[in-house]
């Protein structure tokens, strides 16, 4: 297929040259100077988008997807496929999604996890919304950049599955967090609750797969200095989008408001750059009457 690729960063950049590599043509554009093996860099978005089959994009910010919407859809080819792969919020995929389909153009919006790892060995999981006819002809691509790709619903249900799915990880890690701290405060060995928890009714996938604390469970960022994994910037970008769509859908979620709000107090106090289990010591530091 023909294909243009906007937004070549940590994410899109090995996204784009797994594309080619399968044998698409593929044409990309940055406002960063970039190079991609396999993608001819263009000069503009709207150059990307024109002509080509499908357009993936990989942003920053619903904003900045919507401005992005707003050059090429008069660029694109009715009858193309417009797939948003950024994290954004549900309002701007929805909007995106209907100024696409209004010129034509088919469109999902299809956010991923995996990371940067699985977006260089094409292992990504795609989260998507949109037609089921538009899920069939991207469907291939997705199985070019990723292992799974999972139709939850219409426009804006990839971003929804995508940004409940991290409010629940975002969360569950400060109750894994306080865990283990009020544990190790009250004597107890980490290892012997990591070996209570992972096979009783606490287990999750911060304790399981992910565990925060140093030298316990399988090998993750806290055995590594808390470096990146997935970085608290990130996290908290997922958790406020949660808040946002909370508040916008009027539901309760008073847990995940708060661990958004000591994420955002970690960050400010040297987490920078660190993964969001690196919350596990600071949470460790505080006492009880902190607020
Ligand atoms: P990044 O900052 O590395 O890449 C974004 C790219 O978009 C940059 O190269 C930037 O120059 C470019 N850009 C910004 N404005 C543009 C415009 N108007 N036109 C063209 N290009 C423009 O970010 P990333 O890590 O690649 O993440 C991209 C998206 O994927 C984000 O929405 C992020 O939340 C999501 N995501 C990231 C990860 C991860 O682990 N990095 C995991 C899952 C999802």
């Amino acid at each position: 297929m023909k294909i243009g690729f906007i937004g070549l960063g940590n994410m899109g950049a090995p996204m784009a040259r797994n594309l080619a590599s399968a044998g698409h043509e593929v044409v990309g554009f940055d406002t960063a100077v970039v190079a991609v093996e396999g993608v001819e860099i263009v000069a503009s978005a709207a150059e990307a988008a024109a002509g080509r089959d499908a357009v993936f994009t990989m942003l920053p910010s619903g904003s900045i997807l919507r401005s992005v919407y707003e050059e090429i859809v008069p660029a694109g080819r009715p009858g193309a496929i417009f797939v948003d792969s950024s994290t954004v919020d549900v309002e701007s995929a929805r909007a995106a999604a209907a100024r696409a389909e209004a010129a034509g153009i088919g469109a999902l919006d299809a956010p991923v996890s995996g990371g940067v790892g699985g977006a260089a060995a094409g292992t990504l999981t795609f989260m998507v919304g949109g037609s089921e006819e538009s899920f069939a002809i991207a469907k291939p691509l997705f199985e070019v950049m990723g292992a799974k790709a999972v139709l939850c619903g219409g426009a804006g249900a990839g971003q929804t599955a995508k940004i409940c799915n991290n409010m629940i990880l975002g969360t569950t890690m400060v109750a894994v967090c306080e865990g283990f701290a009020l544990a190790a405060k009250l004597g107890l060995d980490s290892a012997a609750l990591y070996d209570v928890v992972s096979t009783s009714s606490g287990q999750c996938w911060a304790v399981n797969t992910y565990c925060p604390v140093p030298g316990v469970g399988p090998k993750s960022p806290a055995d590594n200095d808390y470096h990146p994994g997935f970085a608290i910037e990130l996290m908290l970008k997922d958790m406020n989008l949660s808040q946002d769509a909370a508040g916008l859908a009027d539901a309760s979620t008073p847990l995940a408001e708060r661990a958004t709000e000591l994420y955002g107090r970690y960050l400010k106090d040297g987490g920078q750059g660190t993964d969001f289990s690196g919350i596990f010591p600071w949470i460790q530091g505080r006492s009880n009457t902190a607020d």
